[in-house]
């Protein structure tokens, strides 16, 4: 059984091995270990806490946690797009973390979309990432009070894969009538 403290192990471990270091915020690091934590216990794998997961693993293979993005991410930007790994300068507080841009292929976001069955009809693109349209599922709307992102899901994303803000800076978007295109 995963427990919290193995994915913080196993994370720096990781770490430790490549040069890298964990997120220095320990609330912020929390929670993404706990987002690993419960992707793991949902899917069999620890998807990636940002991003949307299909549950199939071969259309998650690329953002199984270390992902394939991280390491180019590390190297470019000083962490990875969830910023669960940093640089040593970013970890000092010498270089200040910022939004990055989505390196995941478009294609990839799209299939996750569609596999994961979170929407009836095809998603679309915004800013380079994929959003999902509304549908008559149990979705709800939710938006990030910090930078504006709007997503459509069942709960919120643990981290706002724009800004960065934490799970409870998401506030739900109450619609009372069929909001379908
Ligand atoms: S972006 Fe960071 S936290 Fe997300 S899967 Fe990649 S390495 Fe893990």
């Amino acid at each position: 059984m995963i427990t919290l403290e193995k994915v913080r192990q196993r994370a720096e471990s990781d770490a430790k091995s490549h040069g890298y270091y964990l997120n220095p915020d320990p609330k912020f690091l929390q929670n993404l270990l706990e987002g690993l934590e419960e992707n793991e216990e949902r899917y069999g794998y620890p998807s990636c806490p940002c991003r949307l997961a299909s549950g199939k693993l071969e259309f998650d293979r690329d953002i199984i946690c270390p992902c394939d993005y991280r390491d180019p991410d590390v190297e470019e930007y000083g962490y990875c797009y969830c910023t669960l790994y940093v640089r040593k300068d970013v970890f000092e507080g010498k270089t200040p973390i910022q939004p990055i841009p989505e390196r995941r292929p478009l294609e990839k976001q799209a299939r996750a979309y569609e596999v994961s069955g979170k929407t009836s009809k095809k998603p679309f693109e915004r800013n380079g990432t994929f959003m999902e349209k509304p549908s008559k599922t149990k979705l709800k709307m939710w938006y990030c009070k910090q930078c504006g992102y709007v997503c459509f899901r069942e709960e919120p994303p643990y981290i706002c894969p724009i800004c960065k803000a934490k799970r409870e800076l998401f506030a739900e978007i109450r619609v009372c009538t069929d909001i379908r295109g």
